[in-house]
């Protein structure tokens, strides 16, 4: 909604700004290394409205830590004090799932099923940020996708519109607070828009080639989940669909983004993407980048200095509207008033309780890890005693994930540590110079734990893998586990799904820890030893093998295959058709029992559901194992019969509960016209008459509970 106070301030500042003043509110820049008068100079001339606390295009695996609060604080009283018209600059930084205290990796939280529980933790990360004099982070990236091979796969909700629709507004929520101007909160940024996640091939900075239809039906929603959760900013994305870089495309940024989705704050460009246009090939030099971007609707050049070196001449020469910069303005202006930057230039001061924090943390992780298979090994006893082999088993850097500036790797739990605080000298383990040792400790325990997994290093921006088979060396430790005759457990921290046929056959059970930050040994250490039933389940589908990708579940009926669900009855001539462990997918300790699943009615009118009537369907789940357990519920659809092929299945609705030992709970699921349309052909968003299947189980190979038809 309109906030008619802050455009008048806006009108009134505009009405003040000489050009060069509003181009400087376009404008991003880098801190400079040291002291430097003429960056003091440029502040106070008005030519900087935004600076970027990172200090390379690649900030994803550095550890540069945030630069002296003085600084910050100095060229803030700099602009506010010294400059025309006092207007503060935006600090922005990469605080992307978490500051001093880290999250585990995005993919990882999307598999909690549980945006309750992820914006909590997502209001801590904004306190300790906030305070550091981060205004603004480049969080949420909501880039869907359906590769493991590209490495950014782990800062993304996975392959699933409706997961990225929660995580949006979960994370959007957790960092802005009911009221953005709150000390404490800071302003999101939903990224990277759009299509970046189907970097052909899995190969960053590729590509992409995806239809209008596919584009709104896969790839918009999260970002409009986000506009609609008032998301301040957006990050344009690096590359191109289908010929048309993002960065130029008036069509996506402007009419798709801004005008159809009504999007009213800025869009930055992401780190060099305007000047990129001159090796894109669609402009001659930096003059022509910065008008294309501009005039596609890129209100913020992040670091490039297109805008402020050719802007003005641009204006002169008629090739950018005056009007065309206003809004562009108008954008940066607004989010700096929402963001009560003009009335709290300075960073907040607060105490923080880093040890509630890092429970949070704990507790969240553990809820993020997917038991993948279990014979029986799981939980461990404390009196048995555990070998602990593997790479992992003290790994802290890694641990922590991509994208994590300000995570100090000491400060990381590892599984070592973990263990040894539940069952002191009954985890037995040595320090990985030669494996052997470790393995001669298990002729003396009773159970192997594999500590598994892959460097954060080769996951991120710009770490791309062309299998993504678990390692080798790291399947013959299994093979070598195994041959000891005592259970293999198998403990996989890896950033991306891997592929896990190989190794599977040799472990007992598996637990998919991904990279768990802050509290990783400690979380892991609740799962195995059931202080926390595992709850987590896969956000995104584990392929056999490299060759099976792209492999996702919501993909379109087929017309040679019976059910097309998945790909089977496609068998390759080398590998099944079938996933490794399909979309959805988890275990528990416990186990749950699902009632018949009831229908209030199997049809509604048109006029009904537009008249906002919705299908109820309900289903009891009974847990009738042994421990208290979460169980996530999951409702999918199937358009029959539309005029666009419709995906065989689609997650329309879940709802994690938590349910006693024991105990039953009924789960109401509400479908009504948001759930049963898509954009058709024309674009439009709109549910068409006929019948739908309704699969309702633990994952996305539900059975079929009924059908409710749009009559
Ligand atoms: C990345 C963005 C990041 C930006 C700023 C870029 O290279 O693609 O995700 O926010 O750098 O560090």
């Amino acid at each position: 909604m309109k906030n008619y106070a802050i455009e008048k301030e806006i009108d009134e500042l505009l009405s003040l700004m000489t050009l060069r003043e509003k181009i400087g509110q376009l404008n991003q820049v880098m801190p400079p290394e040291e002291d430097d008068e003429d960056f003091l100079q440029a502040i106070k001339n008005g030519e900087i409205g935004s600076i970027i606390l990172a200090s390379s295009s690649v900030a994803g695996n550095g550890e540069k830590k945030l630069s002296n609060i003085d600084k910050l604080i100095k060229y803030q009283k700099t602009a506010v004090e010294e400059s025309r018209l006092k207007i503060p600059v935006i600090y922005g930084r990469d605080v992307i799932h978490g500051h001093n205290t880290v999250l585990p990796i995005p993919l990882a939280m999307a598999a909690a099923f549980d945006a309750q529980q992820v914006k909590d933790c997502y209001r801590f990360v904004a306190k300790e940020a906030a305070r550091d004099g981060v205004h603004w982070t480049f969080s949420p990236m909501l880039d869907i996708s359906r590769d493991p091979r590209w490495g950014r796969i782990i800062e993304s909700p996975g392959e699933d519109p409706l997961v990225g629709e929660s995580v949006a507004k979960a994370v959007v929520e957790g960092f802005q607070g009911d009221d953005l101007a709150k000390e404490g909160n800071i302003a999101a940024c939903a990224k990277h828009y759009i299509g970046y996640g189907a970097s052909e091939g899995g190969r960053d900075y590729s590509k992409t080639e995806i239809s209008d239809y596919n584009l709104r039906n896969y790839y918009l929603k999260a970002f409009k989940s986000a506009v609609d959760s008032g998301v301040q900013s957006v990050m344009s994305a690096f590359n191109e669909i289908s010929g048309q870089p993002i960065s130029s495309s008036r069509y996506l940024l402007t009419e798709l983004l801004k005008d159809e989705l009504g999007f009213d704050g800025f869009v930055v460009s992401d780190w060099g993407a305007v000047e990129q246009l001159v090796r894109q090939g669609v402009a001659t030099d930096k003059k022509e980048c910065a008008e294309l971007s501009v005039n596609a609707g890129i209100d913020m050049d992040m670091v490039d200095h297109c805008y402020t070196d050719y802007l003005e001449r641009s204006v002169e020469e008629e090739k950018v509207d005056m009007a065309q910069i206003d809004d562009a303005v108008r954008r940066v202006l607004r989010v700096k008033f929402n963001t009560g930057l003009f009335d709290n230039p300075y960073p907040p001061e607060y105490e923080i309780d880093f040890e509630a924090n890092r429970q949070k943390e704990r507790a969240l992780a553990a809820d993020t890890m997917v038991l993948l298979k279990n014979n029986g090994v799981l939980p461990l006893r404390k009196d048995k005693k555990v070998a602990l082999i593997g790479p992992m088993a003290t790994e802290q850097k890694s641990m922590l994930g991509s994208w994590t500036l300000d995570g100090l790797p000491g400060e990381v739990v590892t599984i070592v540590e973990g263990m040894k605080e539940k069952a002191g000298d009954n985890v037995n383990f040595y320090v990985p110079t030669l494996f052997d040792e470790q393995f001669i400790a298990l002729l003396h325990s009773d159970i192997a734990v594999l500590c598994l997994g892959e460097s954060c290093r080769v996951t991120g921006e710009n770490n791309c893998l062309a299998h993504i088979e678990v390692p080798d060396w790291q399947v013959a430790l299994a093979k070598k586990a195994k041959k000891s005759g005592k259970p293999v457990v198998a403990v996989m921290s890896f950033g991306r799904p891997v592929a896990l046929e190989e190794i599977e056959p040799f472990c007992d059970a598996i637990l998919y820890t991904w990279h768990p930050g802050t509290m990783a040994g400690a979380a892991i250490a609740d799962i195995l030893y059931a202080d926390t039933v595992p709850s987590g389940r896969l956000p995104v589908t584990i392929p056999r093998c490299t060759g099976q990708i792209p492999i996702y579940y919501n993909a379109p009926s087929s017309g040679r295959y019976a059910n097309g669900y998945y790909g089977e009855g496609l068998n390759y001539h080398d590998c099944s058709g079938r996933p490794m462990y399909p979309f959805g997918y988890g275990l528990s300790y416990t186990e749950f029992k699902y009632s018949t699943v009831s229908f209030d009615t199997d049809a509604l009118s048109m006029s009904q559901l537009e008249g906002g009537e919705k299908f109820r369907i309900s289903v009891d789940v009974e847990n009738v194992g042994g421990y208290d357990g979460k169980e996530v519920v999951q409702l999918y659809i199937h358009d029959k019969v539309a005029s666009m092929t419709r995906p065989v299945r689609e997650l329309k609705a879940f709802e994690k509960v938590l349910i006693e030992k024991g105990k039953t709970k009924s789960v109401t699921f509400e479908i009504g016209l948001n759930e049963l349309s898509f954009y058709n052909a024309d674009k439009n968003f709109t549910a068409e008459k006929g019948e739908f299947e309704i699969f309702v189980g633990k994952n996305s190979y539900a059975p079929l509970a009924g059908t409710i038809k749009i009559v």
